[in-house]
């Protein structure tokens, strides 16, 4: 890696072009409809026998799809991508492809929740195991991966941000004949590239930054042709969580600008965590952009991170009187948000959250947005004030 390459050079490229729009139109056309219509009997029966590959109905194949498809799977750098209708449509479409009743999946441990809870119901039935392992522990990963299907990652993971180093954990579950899977949501291809680390299959969830405009719900998987024609061929059609073209266009327009909404998410968040970490009132910053040396495989740090207040801050005040930062969950878009941890921990849903997200009571989740970056800190700053007793 970076011998050369910038990966941000390249992004930026790759995002900037379309190669054919109709009426050399600069922005593709919304391909929505949901049928093809043949011109005859002979065009109908050849595209049935697969002696022509084209459009038929938009579950199976469509044109503005495709188009995002193709533009995430160079971003990426795999041969081949697949949108679906969400993050967690992607994530549980692309695990059922690969495990049957009796497999055993190794996961890293404070997975998104969503994810953590797929493996605990609809898996649990189905006979699948999961073995949660701490991903920083490469000996543990490594005493956990023999006879595993598959082996799914997260880095950084969801709420604390644990990293780890991908390309490493990569080549020992390979070593073990695992299939490897990582939720890449978090660093984006603008900052990890996890084809090129040795990871089979990336996921995202492209309701955050790869839409970054907070009006889509979309996910996507890329990795090599022959495991995107296998998710294509079996979860896919028959789970049905098909990506919208309205969708996709919309993804695509959020794709413009990623590299550069990741170099300004990056440089304000870098900035922020920084005074919180000095700031008297907070315990611990979990943001891995805060290390001397990014973890290996990291090129960039983006918005989200978790930080801890230390005892005698009321948190309801704190979160009511921001004014900049919203309440709100998800993350990614062009706005700065918060969740307190005491709020997820009161979710009846979980009752182990603590415990499998890491998340604390005194735990703040932020999303850092393009807002200017001194109006968002005197608005922390602020809050902090008023919630001190
Ligand atoms: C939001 C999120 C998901 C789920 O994506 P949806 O588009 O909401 O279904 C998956 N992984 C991570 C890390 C997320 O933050």
């Amino acid at each position: 890696m970076n011998n050369g390459f910038d990966p941000f050079e390249e992004a930026s490229l790759i995002v900037a072009h379309d190669d054919s729009n109709a009426y050399d139109a600069v922005v593709p056309p919304i391909v929505q409809t949901s049928l093809f219509t043949f011109t005859d009997y002979d065009d109908m029966i050849a595209s049935y026998r697969g002696e022509k590959v084209r459009p038929i109905y938009t579950r199976g194949l469509n044109p503005t799809v495709r188009m995002f498809e193709d533009m995430l799977a160079r971003l990426e750098g795999a041969e081949d991508a697949i949108g679906f209708a969400s993050g967690m449509s992607a994530i549980s479409s692309t695990v059922l492809t690969f495990v049957e009743p009796g497999d055993r999946i190794v996961a890293v441990r404070h997975l998104y929740p969503d994810a953590y809870r797929l493996f605990g119901t609809l898996l649990k039935r189905m006979r699948v195991e999961v073995t949660y392992v701490d991903g920083r522990d490469e000996e543990e990963v490594a005493r956990a991966l023999p006879g595993a299907k598959l082996f799914y990652m997260e880095s950084p993971t969801s709420w604390v941000m644990e990293t780890h180093d991908v390309a490493a954990l990569a080549a020992i579950a390979k070593s073990h004949g695992v299939l490897t899977v990582i939720d890449n949501s978090w660093a984006s291809p603008i900052f990890q590239q996890p084809i090129a680390l040795g990871v089979d299959m990336v996921i995202h969830s492209a309701s955050k930054y790869l839409g970054g405009h907070s009006d889509v719900v979309a996910g996507v998987v890329a990795g090599s042709k022959a495991l995107i024609a296998r998710i294509r061929g079996e979860a896919y059609p028959y789970l049905g969580g098909k990506l919208s073209p309205f969708d996709a266009w919309l993804l695509i327009r959020g794709l413009r600008t990623l590299p550069i909404r990741m170099k300004a998410h990056e440089q304000s968040t870098v900035a922020i965590a920084r005074r919180l970490q000095a700031h008297a009132a907070v315990e611990t910053v979990c943001y891995p952009g805060l290390a001397n040396q990014l973890a290996p495989g990291l090129s960039g740090t983006s918005g989200l991170f978790s930080f801890i207040f230390r005892e005698g801050i009321n948190i309801r005040t704190f979160a009511d009187q921001l004014e900049i930062f919203k309440l709100g969950v998800s993350w990614g878009g062009h706005e700065s948000l918060i969740v307190p941890g005491e709020v997820v921990l009161a979710q009846k849903a979980q009752p182990n959250s603590a415990q499998a997200f890491g998340i604390s009571a005194l735990s703040i989740r932020l999303h850092i947005g393009l807002e200017g970056t001194e109006a968002l800190w005197s608005d922390l700053e602020a809050a902090i004030i008023a919630a001190t007793d």
